[in-house]
């Protein structure tokens, strides 16, 4: 989008009113709900251009690099179809050239008080059910100047929350480096003038960089939050998910990182229903949760992929079987968030403010991330303002399972 302003084209993120003369459709691949909006969205798009409405409809990303000759063949009224790797070819359709001037500059399109920072792209890991490596490629990671670059040329476009992310950020800087090396990219991002808070995301267990810990531990601003995919809680399972790791070794894990960063939110999601999956298996798993009492959890019933390991194996849960299992976890789940939430009642929060909604400003902690985590809401009064993307203090006066209520201090 940098690169397309860059050569004078005017450019909207996510424009709803179809006034585009060009649509670019960044489609997902990853699984099944995620195929058909992106499949949604581009029919919608080429409805347009038979009304007249749109010239060009073009499409890149993942569904498009996973199943490019199948949509060619489907959907040839689209103009173009773009793999993952593909911006100089875009750039060529929408008759734009390459500025390497403009390589670290970014359009934000998220709300501009928070922005994520690819840290690297694809994955080396041989997980059975995934296809994103099919999508992705090999691990790539963005060479830690370009990065700290990019977060200072954020940070003077008014960023104050980085949220760290790739496929697999633990693997990070071992393609480049030889070495895993984010804790020297965390403490670098971390000293960056104007980010008040650094956010990681996507930490694959097997090889965990424990000195990240020590960093998180040492930088203030460096929340204390660690969204680590676990995917399941028995060793059984892991085994045939190819995770590299025991439920053993996972425990030992979280209870590390529970003791060098203390008070530290850990998100994690797990899958149920993996072809293979016992009842005994999601026994284990269900002992799982309520031993290691995550702050933040994601379940998700497993589906088959194409060309994938687990895809080759018969899917022998039934999906009534899954959604149950899925839902007794978040029903385990629930009760865990609602007693963690519970002792934040009388605590003092720094809440940096999403947005207005419903009667409410709506914010999170250090213990949140956007989209996906809990909130903190302040009713709005007569007397109470608070700008949207500032941080405010707020004395926590109630808690439900997915979220904290308060009152502004300052
Ligand atoms: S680490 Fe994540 S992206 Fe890589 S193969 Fe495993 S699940 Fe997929």
């Amino acid at each position: 989008m940098t690169q397309l302003k860059g050569n004078n084209i005017p450019v909207t993120h996510e424009a709803e009113d179809d006034s585009a003369n060009i649509v670019l459709i960044n489609t997902c691949g990853f699984i099944d709900s995620a195929k058909q909006e992106s499949i949604d969205t581009i029919m919608r798009y080429v409805e347009a251009k038979k009304d007249g409405v749109v010239d060009k409809v073009y499409v890149s990303g993942c569904l498009s690099e996973r199943y490019k000759a199948d949509l060619v063949a489907e959907i040839p009224e689209v103009d173009a179809f773009f793999g993952t790797r593909e911006v100089p070819n875009i750039l060529k359709a929408l008759k734009a050239d390459y500025k390497h001037e403009l390589l670290g500059e970014r359009l934000i399109t998220t709300d501009s008080h928070y922005a994520y920072l690819k840290i690297a792209e694809g994955c080396d890991r041989p997980c059975s059910f995934c296809a994103i490596p099919l999508m992705r490629g090999k691990h790539v990671s963005v060479p830690i100047e370009q990065l700290v670059s990019q977060a200072e040329n954020l940070a003077s476009q008014g960023v104050k929350e980085l949220l760290l992310i790739a496929q697999d950020s633990t693997y990070y800087g071992l393609d480049l480096y030889g070495k895993r090396n984010l804790a020297e990219l965390l403490e670098k991002i971390a000293n960056v003038e104007g980010i008040e808070w650094v956010r990681l995301h996507y930490a694959f267990p097997t090889g965990f960089p424990e000195d990240i810990l020590e960093v998180m531990a040492e930088h203030p601003n460096i929340c204390a939050y660690l969204d680590i995919p676990l995917q399941h809680g028995s060793t059984n399972m892991l085994k045939l998910m190819r995770r590299g790791t025991t439920r053993e070794k996972t425990e030992a894990l979280i209870e590390k990182i529970r003791a060098k960063v203390p008070n530290i939110a850990i998100r994690t999601t797990l899958i149920v229903g993996h072809p293979g999956e016992t009842e005994e298996d999601f026994d284990e798993m269900v002992d799982f949760v309520q031993r290691m009492k995550f702050e933040r959890l994601g379940v998700f019933p497993y589906s088959h992929e194409d060309n994938t390991h687990s895809g080759t194996m018969d899917d022998n849960v039934p999906e009534e079987v899954k959604e149950d299992r899925a839902m007794e976890l978040m029903s385990i789940q629930e009760d865990i968030s609602r007693a963690h939430n519970q002792k934040k009642i009388g605590t003092v929060q720094k809440v940096l403010f999403d947005r207005i909604e419903s009667g409410y400003f709506v914010g999170r902690t250090e213990f949140d991330s956007p989209e996906v985590d809990n909130e903190v809401l302040v009713p709005v009064t007569e007397d109470t303002y608070v700008r949207i993307g500032d941080f405010a203090e707020v004395k926590i006066t109630d808690a439900s399972e997915f979220d904290l209520y308060g009152e502004l201090l300052n």
